[in-house]
């Protein structure tokens, strides 16, 4: 573990705040946090967390560079993305492993999420290129009229535990590109693998002279979290997390006419319908539902099964579900590891409970796992449910998955959709009418919605996010780029005459 920590250049206490160069980490004075291994329950390092007045020092920084990064061409900018992404590259292991350590998910999820930055950077050089505006038709003689696209300012980026890398470069990348700076506060559950990603890409600051354009704050959401968002020098929050904290800085943000790009929590579904590949889709109801111990905004949590399948597909996934291999993440093998802390582990139990009080029925699992060297592992666990308990109208950030049943494939829309969420949802189904409903205006309400594919497991060159209490955001692919900017509709007379709109006339 030491030689991890050292080649990502983490120490025993950290400072908790940068503006990015090597020589930009402040000497802050907050509290420290530890950070713990949920694959142990042991400390890993310490960080002493920022202040107010740490984040108002970045901020003037922040605020200074951007001056000079919006007005480099962005297809420079894209250079600067594009060397940050080779960095990437080259600590690709070392950052994956300390993703898994950190936060516990799999090795191969941890390389993953790397390698999503890395993908993340290459799209945003192509996008540094293609930050097109339309040209309109003026009814005015001897008139053009266009659209262009500025930078907005600062950014701040608020990331959740479970994607604790990825979701900085979702954001700070194509916001970078975009012209404009960045602020980032990690979750406190994760702040190693954030002090290392700025340890990486530091030396690409240093070449480019552009410290202030990539920052970090690593404060809790009472102190740093809320000077943030109230601040109105912040022109975008970009905030990645529960509903209850869309829910708490939405209206602040609002309140002062500030944008704010939301990404909050999921209650995905799977609908099969009588038709499906039944293996196709058990694969990817177990990788859904089991893949990150359920930990992923887009986990599957429901499953909608038609009544003629559902005991071929319960059983198979019975089957599924006891090959899981279960422990520390770090080792090939293990397909499951631990939830993040004690208390994702009692909000679990607390759920299946919840559930079977409603009426649920317990069909696999619904236990924790005792203590693996002090880790926190539960039982990947199915549970039979129906659409009127309130449980499953909920997200609990665990792997629990709700089998429920339905006759027409009205009815499995009308299930699926029933819940406050909107994230992602998927149909398994070979037949096209069954697929075309669920895409129909009538169809899946979420910001997702596949065919014979799961729920998790999106690709970067679609816009990611979802509907309703997930927050309405967008982030990464398509034309994602727009908000960070602000869009600037341009007139120019070039004739001798001033011609009005609508044809008045005011001589
Ligand atoms: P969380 O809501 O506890 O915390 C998320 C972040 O918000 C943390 O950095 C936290 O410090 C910060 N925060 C909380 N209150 C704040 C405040 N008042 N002001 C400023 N910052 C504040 O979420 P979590 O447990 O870290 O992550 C799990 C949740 O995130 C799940 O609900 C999951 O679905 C969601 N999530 C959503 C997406 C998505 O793209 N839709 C992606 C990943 C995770």
């Amino acid at each position: 573990m030491q030689n991890l920590l050292e080649s990502l250049g983490i120490q025993e206490i950290n400072y908790g705040a940068t503006t990015g160069a090597s020589n930009g980490w402040r000497k802050t004075e907050a509290d420290q946090i530890e950070s713990i291994s949920p694959i142990d329950g042991k400390p890993i390092a310490r960080v002493i967390q920022a202040t107010v007045h740490d984040y108002e020092a970045i901020m003037q920084q922040a605020s200074e560079s951007f001056e000079k990064w919006r007005m480099m061409p962005a297809p420079q900018r894209g250079q600067v993305v594009r060397e940050m992404g080779e960095q990437l590259r080259k600590y690709k292991e070392p950052l994956g492993r300390l993703v898994t350590l950190e936060m516990g998910k799999i090795i191969a999820e941890g390389f993953g999420e790397v390698q999503e930055m890395i993908d993340m950077a290459d799209f945003c050089v192509g996008q540094s290129r293609q930050l097109y505006g339309l040209t309109m038709s003026s009814e005015r003689p001897e008139h053009r009229m266009y659209e262009q696209w500025h930078p907005l300012g600062q950014i701040g980026i608020i990331t959740a535990f479970n994607f604790p890398v990825a979701v900085w470069s979702w954001n700070a990348l194509l916001a970078a590109v975009c012209g404009n700076v960045c602020i980032w506060k990690p979750s406190s559950h994760t702040p190693l693998t954030a002090i290392a990603v700025q340890n990486i890409i530091a030396p690409v600051i240093d070449r480019y002279q552009i410290n202030g354009v990539f920052n970090l704050v690593i404060g809790s959401s009472k102190d740093v979290g809320n000077t943030m968002v109230n601040d109105p020098r912040m022109h975008l929050i970009s905030a990645t997390g529960s509903t209850a904290m869309g829910r708490r800085i939405g209206p602040v943000v609002a309140e002062r006419f500030g944008k704010s790009l939301l990404e909050l929590g999921g209650n995905n579904a799977i609908i099969v319908s009588e038709d499906a590949n039944i293996d196709l889709a058990v694969r990817a109801i177990t990788f859904g539902a089991v893949g990150t111990a359920g930990q992923r905004c887009t986990s599957t949590r429901r499953i909608i099964v038609h009544r003629s399948i559902k005991q071929k597909i319960t059983d198979t996934l019975i089957k599924a579900y006891s090959q899981i291999q279960i422990g520390d993440p770090r080792e090939n093998r293990i397909l499951m590891g631990p939830l993040v802390d004690e208390n994702a582990v009692n909000t679990m139990m607390a759920a299946i409970q919840t559930a079977q009080e409603q009426g649920a029925r317990l069909l696999y699992g619904g236990h924790r796992v005792q203590p693996i060297s002090g880790g926190f592992y539960v039982e990947p666990t199915i549970m039979e449910a129906q659409c009127q308990y309130e449980i499953i109208k909920e997200e609990t950030f665990a792997p629990i998955l709700y089998i429920l049943e339905y006759e027409t494939i009205q009815e499995a829309i009308q299930l699926q959709n029933n819940v406050p969420q909107g994230l992602s949802s998927s149909i398994f189904t070979e037949s096209m009418r069954n697929m075309e409903t669920f895409l129909s205006a009538r169809g899946s309400d979420c910001g997702i919605a596949n065919v014979n594919i799961g729920t998790s497991g999106a690709e970067i060159g679609g816009a990611f996010g979802g509907e309703k209490e997930t927050g309405g955001g967008r982030e990464a692919g398509s034309d994602a780029w727009k908000i960070y900017m602000r869009r600037q509709t341009c007139t120019i007379n070039w004739s001798k005459n001033l011609p009005l709109a609508q044809g008045i006339t005011f001589d």
